[in-house]
């Protein structure tokens, strides 16, 4: 008897009372896109989402699938059978004799309360049937190799032997959409990421700064939005001509306020493109302490400039986590190809560590950025990528 279906575990959904409907009806829609290539059937009900899988022949790929999509706590092959103990019995035996272990021992969850057997009589019928027919295993309650779950719910039998972590969180699309900001580095990636998890879509967007930023840092964007397809099918990346505002700022403002001026422009912008695509707040791989833009006073001015929401999802996150969740998202080899970034290039010998607000605002009175500003709003090119594809690009207008 081979595996006929897996078992989902919702993600964070016991803190999110009001919202359960919603959750467990994104959750099963990105389940079943997830498993689109797979002859598979996938029903929602209150406590679990059930695949189907008898018909696929290996289950393996279809387990690593689920492990990507947010929203799934655990995942559990499971052999569903009839109620009946006998046809459980030998459904039990079937999986036990396929893996094969030394020790076992069986642990019995009885949903249905209303089953003749309790939960410690069907572990003794379904144990001693096991033991009896099993000629070379041994029972050990203390650490088996296996342990063989029994699960007698309302509509049937469920008998598994494994699990299977997920990536946790809400399902995304549940809790609306953000514009990232992302640069091409390790961080900003990896925020990404966790807005993901969180149920947030992410829309990304780019500042380029040709002649001084080569393509070659598209060509990284377009590989780093590839693997986080892997968890947001479709993500639009804008990317924004900033050349012409950085000339004016290297020209107008002191050195040691470049890049604070760059951030709060940089936010500027973003807010007028996010407002354009309906999302909700921009998003910053920034990391409190990092580098000299990043205390907490750089923060205060930079965000001085709206009051438009700014999540800063790695905000305390340290740089071994950050490097760690890169790794695991396929993220990270991509993000340490050299790139020249437009805050790079220009990176003053001394930054301001702590600049102030009416030295920004003195700096910001001597050039006409307000134009400058709408035009890189106007003039977002946008970049599409589906399912690790790029599958379309816009021009920007006039072209
Ligand atoms: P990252 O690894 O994400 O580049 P970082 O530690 O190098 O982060 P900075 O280069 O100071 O930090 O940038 C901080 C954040 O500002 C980035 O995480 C990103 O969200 C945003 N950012 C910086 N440069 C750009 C850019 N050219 N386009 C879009 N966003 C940018
Ligand atoms: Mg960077």
């Amino acid at each position: 008897m081979k595996y006929n279906s897996i078992m989902i575990h919702y993600g964070e959904l016991s803190t999110k009372g009001n919202n359960r409907k919603l959750f467990i009806q994104q959750l099963l829609h990105n389940v079943r896109v997830a498993l689109k290539a797979f002859p598979t059937n996938t029903t929602g009900a209150r406590d679990h989402i059930y695949v189907d899988v008898s018909e696929v022949e290996d289950i393996a790929p279809v387990i690593s699938r689920l492990q990507e999509v947010s929203g799934i706590q655990r995942i559990t092959p499971v052999c569903k059978v009839e109620k009946e103990i006998m046809k459980v019995k030998e459904a039990a035996l079937e999986l036990l004799q396929e893996a094969k272990p030394k020790t076992f021992k069986v642990e019995t969850k009885r949903a249905d309360k209303t089953y003749p057997l309790d939960s410690y009589g069907i572990s003794r019928q379904v144990g001693g049937y096991l033991l009896a027919k099993m000629e070379t295993a041994e029972v050990d309650v203390h650490s088996p190799e296996a342990v063989l779950r029994v699960n007698m719910r309302e509509d049937a039998c469920y008998l598994s032997l494994a699990e299977y972590p997920g990536i946790g969180g809400y399902p995304l699309g549940m809790n609306g959409k953000v514009t990232m900001l992302l640069s091409g580095g390790i961080d900003s990636p990896v925020a990404a990421y966790s807005l993901i998890r969180r149920g947030i879509r992410v829309d990304c967007l780019h500042f380029a700064s040709p002649p001084y930023t080569s393509d070659a840092v598209l060509d990284k964007l377009s590989d780093i939005l590839k693997e986080l397809n892997t968890y947001q099918s479709d993500i639009k990346l804008d990317v924004v001509p900033f050349t012409k505002l950085q000339d004016e700022i290297y020209r107008n403002v002191a050195e040691p306020y470049c890049i604070t001026i760059m951030r709060r422009m940089m936010v500027r912008i973003a807010v007028g493109v996010a407002k354009k695509s309906k999302a909700l707040a921009i998003a910053t791989g920034e990391s409190i302490g990092q580098v000299a833009s990043q205390t907490l006073e750089s923060l205060s001015v930079i965000n001085e400039v709206t009051n438009f929401p700014i999540l800063r999802p790695l905000a305390t996150s340290d740089k071994v986590e950050i490097i760690n969740t890169a790794k695991r998202i396929n993220t990270y080899e991509i993000s340490i190809r050299p790139f020249e970034d437009c805050c790079t290039i220009f990176k003053p010998r001394k930054p301001k560590t702590k600049p102030n607000l009416k030295d920004c605002e003195y700096y910001e009175s001597k050039f006409d950025w307000q134009k400058l500003v709408e035009e890189c709003i106007e003039n977002v090119r946008h970049i599409y990528f589906s399912n690790g594809e790029e599958v379309r690009q816009e021009a920007k207008k006039g072209e």
